[in-house]
């Protein structure tokens, strides 16, 4: 078994520290939400397209820093890519948690690959990526409050 402090990287401390993009979003027509019971995670994620683009992403939540951290994570990968480049980012986030392998290019998603020796986290890992694929799959729609 890793050492705890492998998952605990610095990465994922300052993500957990000061979370990026965290609050509802105003601008938002898109949101989901996902939670993980079994850690006591919850995220919801709002989104707003620009064209074919993410124009902004944000995330509201509570849970492990695993979780708060992958949700900061997340917002800063996604911002500016089409729903398609969504899905392989988050394909190549998946692989890297769930085998510890290397991504392609340096990336932050990196820090995470500690979290495969601990498979009941990957759930923490993935939860607000989930959320946020599945508000792209929505059709544009004012949030209400
Ligand atoms: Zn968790």
């Amino acid at each position: 078994m890793s050492d705890l402090t492998d998952l605990y990287q610095a990465v994922i401390l300052a993500h957990n520290k000061r979370p990026r993009n965290r609050g509802k979003l105003p601008t938002a027509t898109r949101v989901a939400s996902g939670d993980n019971p079994t850690c006591g995670d919850n995220c919801t994620v709002y989104l707003c397209m620009d064209g074919e683009k993410i124009g902004a992403v944000s995330f509201e939540g509570s849970g492990c820093a695993i979780s708060q951290a992958s949700a900061s994570l997340m917002t800063t990968q996604l911002v500016g890519k089409s729903p398609a480049e969504a899905e392989s980012t988050f394909a190549e986030f998946k692989d890297i948690v769930t085998t510890g392998g290397e991504p392609e290019a340096f990336s932050e998603i990196a820090a995470f690959a500690g979290v495969h020796a601990f498979p009941a986290r990957i759930k923490c890992a993935t939860l607000a990526w989930h959320a946020a694929l599945d508000a792209l799959k929505q059709p544009d729609r004012p949030i209400d409050d």
